[in-house]
């Protein structure tokens, strides 16, 4: 049993009409998103725009409501997909985000999968995917993913304050990877000058833990972002937001061209969408 979130956030509990939404992710078929809210409270999210749908005052990154019925809606979606059919598990929430401990939706909705005929793709900052072992080993499909943009652990608290601590995140890639299961990590988005800190590491720990694919994004200032990532980027180094304005244009490009070339010297598969 993982034992990084304690005390569990409050959590709400929310009815849903559907719970598969077409996705918009290449390579997946459909989504599901078993939470509504997320408090893994990334400054970088962004799935943040769901605020204005979810029925929530609060800021985005401090409430989460759990959709109680999603098991059996699901039931009743599954029947009218085909075999083949990608699910990506989730897009604007994190399925294990601490909560999850004592809701376990993902956990019932990866039950209703497992026997079937489709391809399961799972997307988290959390260590409780462990608690979950068993259950993956029964997919015929199944890949998990772990975000990792930065090794260093204090950085990764000013950015992702809710989520697993980046150690946990590398062990359980190790544990899932030694039972048989396909393990990638998205390094997304990068994050000018903090992911480059640690790249050498993260880069040499993932190897280790036999991940076989890094998947890598650039960052996107779409929205609002500057609002919530200026100051956690100011909170690891007061000195990045200055430095931010002088971003060689190519920039993300020569991160993207370092992770290719440590990929392929690793005989690792590398996406880089930058
Ligand atoms: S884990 Fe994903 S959905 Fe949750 S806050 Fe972070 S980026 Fe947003």
């Amino acid at each position: 049993m993982n034992t990084a979130h304690s005390p569990l956030p409050r959590c709400g509990e929310k009815i849903c009409r559907t719970i598969m939404s077409p996705s918009g992710i290449p390579g997946s078929d459909y989504s599901i998103n078993p939470y509504t809210g997320c408090t893994h409270a990334c400054a970088y999210c962004y799935a943040r725009y769901m605020q204005r749908y979810s029925g929530h005052r609060e800021p985005w990154g401090t409430f989460v409501d759990a959709k109680v019925n999603a098991p059996a809606v699901l039931v009743r979606e599954v029947r009218r997909m085909r075999p083949g059919t990608s699910i990506f598990i989730s897009s604007v929430t994190d399925p294990y985000q601490p909560v999850e401990a004592r809701y376990r939706i993902t956990r019932r909705t990866l039950e209703i999968l497992a026997p079937l005929p489709f391809s399961v793709g799972i997307h988290t900052k959390s260590a409780l995917v462990e608690d979950d072992l068993d259950l993956l080993r029964s997919f015929r499909d199944i890949s998990v993913t772990f975000t990792i943009v930065t090794a260093d652990e204090r950085s990764a608290r000013c950015l992702e304050p809710g989520a697993s601590p980046i150690g946990e995140r590398v062990r359980v890639l190790k544990l899932l990877a030694d039972a048989g299961i396909a393990t990638a990590v998205f390094i997304g988005p990068v994050i000018p000058y903090v992911t480059e800190r640690s790249l050498d590491s993260l880069l040499e720990g993932i190897a280790l833990a036999g991940v076989r694919e890094v998947m890598l994004d650039d960052l996107h200032y779409a929205g609002r972002l500057g609002d919530r990532l200026f100051p956690a980027m100011r909170a690891i180094d007061s000195s990045l937001p200055a430095r931010l304005r002088a971003l060689p244009q190519d920039y993300s490009q020569q991160i993207s061209r370092i992770v290719l070339e440590f990929c392929r010297s690793r005989h690792m598969r590398c996406r880089s969408f930058i």
